[in-house]
């Protein structure tokens, strides 16, 4: 092979080697984004906070169908007791749990959390709930009253598919009452959170009991 010729191979290697690394160079800049692009394209889009909007707040009450309000058309009348302590709760931090979007039963003051999407009722009084309150959580023996350091607080949080009934109080740290509590609680199919010693010789209970939604309005 004579060296005219050897030149002339060694220039084709190297533009085939050029044109390779220039097609492989492209490659590695386009591809990355092409199937960042294309994988994107296979993704689902789910809702951007802020960008998609949200589903709107319902119009009907799910426990008594009434059409329902905004909660911030409402005035928490100072001069009664809350009607729904979940929303009013008169502590010096409010309650942010019902912000926009959030609406309002006048009828039964279920109220429904834009946040969490779900409707929810506390009260003092055991019996003042237009779904009754589970006779298990009724039923449980409180402590002495002048042991119990807060107002008792009864609620219930329901979805449609979902209703969970419960009691919570700050109480004396007294341990005989607490385990009594506990055994009984756990006897009776319901769920028991305890804080002992929250502040000192207070502690916080909550008792809780989950239904499902069918097997509640079938009792
Ligand atoms: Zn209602």
């Amino acid at each position: 092979m004579d060296g005219k010729k050897r030149r002339l191979i060694q220039f084709r290697v190297a533009t085939v080697l050029g044109s390779s690394l220039i097609a492989a160079l492209v490659a590695a800049v386009l591809w990355p984004p092409l199937t960042t692009v294309s994988a994107m394209l296979a993704v689902p889009r789910r809702p951007i906070r802020g960008i998609i909007p949200e589903s709107p707040p319902p119009e009907t009450c799910l426990i008594c169908g009434a059409p329902v309000v905004r909660i911030d058309q409402i005035t928490d009348d100072l001069a009664k007791p809350s009607r729904n302590i979940a929303v009013w709760n008169r502590s010096s931090c409010g309650n942010p749990l019902f912000g926009p979007g959030s609406v309002i039963c006048v009828n039964d003051w279920y109220a429904h959390s834009a946040r969490f999407k779900q409707w929810s009722l506390s009260l003092n009084d055991p019996a003042g709930f237009a779904i009754e309150l589970d006779q298990r959580i009724r039923d449980l023996s409180l402590p002495e009253g002048s042991t119990i350091g807060s107002a008792v607080v009864y609620s219930q949080q329901i979805n449609e598919q979902v209703e969970i009934h419960s009691v919570s109080l700050w109480c004396d740290t007294d341990e005989n009452y607490l385990k009594q509590l506990e055994a009984k609680a756990i006897q009776s199919g319901l769920t028991v959170r305890i804080v002992r010693e929250r502040l000192p010789g207070e502690s916080t209970v909550l008792v809780e009991a989950t239904n499902q939604r069918n097997a509640v309005t079938a009792q």
